[in-house]
C-alpha cells in the first residue's frame, strides 16, 4: 500500500508544489514508485513537470469526480520519471458539485483505493484554500506536510489549519498524521530566523530539523519543466530537499 501525503496550507506561495513537486522527483531518484496528484486547478505542478499539456486525456476532475472513468487513462505515465495525475482548470468546478453530496469528503479516497496498491507513494498537491478539494485529500491521505514560508504572518495561517486538520481527524480520518512542518524561503535575515526558532518553540516535534532556503535555482527549475536534482543537483536548494527525501523515506520505515 502507498503511502499518501498531502501537501496542505491555505496560504498561496508557500512552497507546496514546489514541495510536492521536488519531493516527487526525489523519490523516484531513490527508487521509489511514485504519483503525483496535482489537486490544485491552478496546475502548477502539471507544468512544472513539464508534461504535455495536449497530452491530458482526462485530468485530477474526472479522477475525482468520474466513477466511469479509467484511472489509467488519468495516470500519465513515465518511464523515466514519477507518474502524474493531471490538474486543469476544470477542476475548480469540482467544489460546486461535490458541495451537495453526501459523502462528498470521501471521493478522492475512493478513486484512489483502485491505485494505491501499485505505489509506494503517492503525493497530493492541493490549493491554498481550506475547501473541498483540501478536505478530500486531508480525507485520504495517512499524513500531511505542511510548508510553511519563514515571514512574519506564518504561525497565524497555522493554527487555522491544525484546527481544520483535527476538525479532518475526528469526522472523516481518525488516522491522519502530521508528516511534518517544513519552513521554506528560509534566508539570513533576522526576522526569518525568529519564524523558524518560533515555529520549532511551538511545534518541537512536527517541525523540521532542516530548512529548505529561499534560492533562485528552486525558482527558475519549474519553467524548464524540471525537479531541483535535474536542474541543479548540487545548489543548495537541491541538498535541502534531498534530506527531505531521506526523512520521508525513512518515516516510511
Ligand atoms: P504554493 O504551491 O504554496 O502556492 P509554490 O511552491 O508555487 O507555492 O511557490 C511559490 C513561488 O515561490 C513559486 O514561484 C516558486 O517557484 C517560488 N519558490 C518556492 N520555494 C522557493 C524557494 N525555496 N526559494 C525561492 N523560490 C521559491
Ligand atoms: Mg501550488
Amino acid at each position: 500500500m502507498a503511502k499518501i501525503i498531502a501537501f496542505a496550507n491555505q496560504k498561496g506561495g508557500v512552497g507546496k508544489t514546489t514541495t510536492a513537486v521536488n519531493l516527487a522527483a526525489g523519490l523516484f531518484k531513490n527508487k521509489k514508485k511514485t504519483l503525483l496528484i496535482d489537486f490544485d486547478p491552478q496546475a502548477n505542478a502539471t507544468s512544472a513537470t513539464g508534461i504535455d499539456l495536449e497530452k491530458i486525456e482526462n485530468d485530477s476532475y474526472d479522477f475525482l469526480i468520474n466513477n466511469n472513468i479509467d484511472v489509467n487513462k488519468a495516470i500519465i505515465r513515465r518511464d523515466d520519471d514519477f507518474d502524474i495525475i493531471p490538474s486543469t482548470t476544470q477542476l475548480a468546478g469540482a467544489e460546486v458539485e461535490l458541495s451537495n453530496q453526501s459523502g462528498r469528503q470521501f471521493y478522492l479516497k475512493k478513486s484512489l483505493s483502485d491505485i494505491n496498491a501499485e505505489y509506494d507513494f503517492i503525493l497530493i498537491d492541493n490549493p491554498p484554500a481550506l475547501g473541498l478539494l483540501s478536505l478530500n485529500a486531508l480525507t485520504a491521505a495517512d499524513s500531511v506536510l505542511i510548508p510553511v514560508q519563514a515571514e512574519f504572518f506564518a504561525l497565524e495561517g497555522l493554527a487555522q489549519l491544525i484546527k481544520t486538520i483535527n476538525l479532518v481527524k475526528k469526522h472523516s480520518n481518525s488516522y491522519l498524521t502530521i508528516e511534518g512542518i517544513l519552513m521554506t524561503m528560509t534566508t539570513h535575515t533576522k526576522i526569518s530566523r525568529q519564524v523558524v526558532s518560533e515555529i520549532e518553540g511551538h511545534f518541537p516535534k512536527a517541525a523540521y530539523k532542516f530548512t529548505i532556503p529561499r534560492s533562485v535555482r528552486l525558482a527558475e527549475a519549474p519553467s524548464f519543466g524540471q525537479s531541483i536534482f535535474e536542474f541543479a543537483g548540487l545548489s543548495s536548494g537541491a541538498r535541502a530537499y534531498n534530506k527531505l527525501v531521506k526523512e520521508i523515506i525513512k518515516s516510511d520505515g
